[in-house]
């Protein structure tokens, strides 16, 4: 890996953008390195592979269009690699909704702390534009759907979601006090190939497990919008290069949504599985913090120009179809 290092460090390109990408070996931030290698940025990765994969990122490690630092946002020793900075795309996170009630002292630090990390090694860096993944379950159990980026009672029911909320608040702190610029995206469901948890993931492996009966968390009626990483990816991309303030935030999501139990329909037919038995645990939500309902309002991104590709329904599709390639299940 030192000899790598080396190589990928002396073939930095002269003009390009410079990017540090934190979380970059995980689910949405490989596929965001991908984006950005493909238009020429020089690319750091900075991520302690906790849920993260060295292989989502390898191509571009091999080729010298990425490196990769293999460090703790909550240690020491990455700071340096902001110095050189243009933009900070902050990924990191501990994105598990569900987890985060059982442990939220941890969550807070995986989120916050690491957050306010970032910020200060971009403060003490001179780095002065960040981009920020923040989530959906900010808005709590909204009235209002699709709910807009404006919506005014935000609640987080999840300790998740309110570290996401709080990361936000320090952010735009941050960017206004010491004349950044800094772009939050909410996100949907975000779902594909490379992904490493969630709904589709854990019916793939529960029905690998047990190709007869299929436990369903809750009445399997929660209505959620699903979004592919590709057009996420997209989405904020489209959305840095359009805008310019000291804090941009935008949702990012589809315009309809689907329901756990056809979810569940459309794993068991792509795995080619018949006569499942559906079990509920009952309950209209699959966990505590769970939101039942939830659509985000995307007015915001389309007044730029930008539409999703896919509804919810295909997106779960494809993405079903992509972590079954992932799984080895098909080929
Ligand atoms: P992921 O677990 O695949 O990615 C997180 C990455 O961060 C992993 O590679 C992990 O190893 C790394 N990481 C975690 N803690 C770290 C630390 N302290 N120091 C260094 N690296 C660390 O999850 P994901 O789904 O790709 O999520 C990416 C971001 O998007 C997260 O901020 C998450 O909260 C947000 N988000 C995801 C979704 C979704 O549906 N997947 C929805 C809303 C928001």
């Amino acid at each position: 890996m030192r000899e790598r290092r080396l190589i990928l460090i002396t073939g930095k390109k002269g003009n390009a953008l410079k990017a540090v990408v934190t979380g970059g070996a995980g689910f949405i931030g490989s596929h965001l390195v991908d984006a950005l290698v493909a238009r020429g940025d020089d690319v750091t990765v900075i991520d302690n592979l906790s849920t993260g994969d060295l292989r989502n990122i390898m191509r571009h490690l091999d080729s010298g269009a990425a490196r990769f630092v293999r460090k703790d946002l909550l240690g020491e020793g990455w700071q340096d690699v902001v110095r050189d900075a243009d933009r900070v795309y902050h990924l990191a996170a501990d994105p598990d909704v569900r987890a985060s009630a059982g442990n939220p002292a941890t969550v807070y630090d995986q989120n916050v702390t690491a957050t306010v990390r970032v910020l200060e090694a971009m403060r003490e860096a001179g780095c002065s534009e960040i981009v920020f993944t923040s989530t959906s379950t900010v808005y709590g159990e909204a009235e209002v759907i699709p709910t807009p980026e404006e919506y005014p009672g935000m609640q987080p029911i999840s300790i998740y979601g309110a570290t996401k909320l709080a990361c936000e608040a320090m952010i735009s702190g941050y960017a206004h006090t010491y004349g950044w610029r800094s772009w939050v995206f909410r996100f949907a469901n975000i779902i594909g190939e490379r992904s490493n948890h969630g709904v589709i993931w854990d019916f793939v492996h529960k029905l690998g497990s047990n190709p007869h009966e299929l436990e369903i968390l809750g009445d399997g009626r929660q209505q959620k919008s699903y979004c592919s990483v590709l057009a996420c990816v997209d989405a904020v991309l489209y959305a840095v290069s359009r805008t310019n303030e000291p804090f941009s935030c935008f949702n990012i999501g589809t315009e309809d949504w689907i329901d756990v139990t056809s979810i569940a329909s459309i794993v068991t037919a792509e795995m080619g599985l018949r006569n499942v038995s559906f079990r509920y645990t009952g309950g209209d939500r699959g966990w505590v913090g769970d939101v039942p309902r939830m659509l985000l309002s995307v007015e915001k991104l389309k007044s730029l120009g930008w539409r999703p590709a896919l509804n919810s329904e295909a997106s779960v599709r494809e993405a079903v179809r992509a972590l079954l390639r992932d799984t080895g299940r098909i080929p």
